[in-house]
């Protein structure tokens, strides 16, 4: 029997900074919890995304690394974009959320153009952007509160295409100027918030799975689950300051 949802992970071995392979796992668990049935896949250089994924993920990584993938997203951007257009939902954070949008200029000044599903262009600035974020997301008509952890050199400007995920409250968010943080457009979504940012997150998680299952559910609520130690620890993330 097939499953009811496919998580691609893409570039696991390249694009992993601040345990992103947690995000995976967390989406995997909570879809396993409410028995649905899942696979995780796994898709590096030269691999295709397999026809179908509810959703794919990518992490962050260093510049060094995000150089290095620049040949490989050339030929990425016509089959994540017919995969959006199929309803797949794609989340990118920090490195993996740059590369959502249509260009990344390092620190060193090499630029590698992006995927271009979100109109978003990200360049070097000045210094890092490091410490704890706290953020109002709304994503999809859920409005919820946002807790993580950002390290990035990258000042990302959204174009009119993209509205921000967040407002930050703490934290620099997308550039450190205007209070936004990471992207939304139709099903793809970008953060700046590492962590990994879902199991301090639930209500984001399941916002995004929720989605990513439609399919099988026809878009029906999720059951709810006992987050008594997500909640306590998402709870606690607030009070930490940066
Ligand atoms: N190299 C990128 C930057 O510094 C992304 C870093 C990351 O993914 N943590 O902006």
């Amino acid at each position: 029997m097939g499953a009811d949802l496919v998580i691609v992970h893409l570039y696991p071995d390249l694009l992993r900074t601040y345990g992103d392979r947690g995000n995976v796992l967390a989406l995997q668990r909570r879809a396993e919890w409410r028995g649905f049935r899942v696979d995780v896949v796994a898709v590096s250089r030269g691999e295709r995304v397999p026809r179908g994924a509810g959703v794919v993920l990518l992490g962050g990584g260093t510049d060094r690394v995000q150089e290095a993938l620049g040949p490989d997203l050339r030929d990425r951007g016509p089959e994540l974009a017919e995969a959006v257009g199929e309803g797949t939902v794609v989340l990118g954070v920090c490195g993996g959320y740059q590369f959502l949008g249509n260009l990344y200029v390092s620190a060193d000044g090499v630029s590698t153009e992006g995927l271009g599903l979100i109109e978003a262009e990200t360049r070097a600035g000045k210094g890092r952007l490091v410490g704890r974020v706290g953020a109002t997301a709304e994503l999809w008509g859920n409005r919820f509160d946002l807790v993580g952890f950002e390290n990035h050199g990258g000042r990302t400007t959204l174009g009119p295409g993209a509205r921000p995920l967040a407002r930050v409250r703490m934290g620099g968010g997308n550039n450190g100027l205007d209070g936004s943080e990471g992207a939304v457009r139709g099903s793809v979504v970008g953060t700046y918030l590492h962590g990994p940012v879902f199991p301090l997150n639930p209500q984001f998680a399941d916002g995004i799975l929720k989605r990513a299952l439609s399919p099988v559910t026809g878009g029906d609520d999720l059951q709810s689950l006992d987050d008594g130690p997500e909640e306590r620890a998402h709870e606690h993330a607030r009070t930490l300051h940066r």
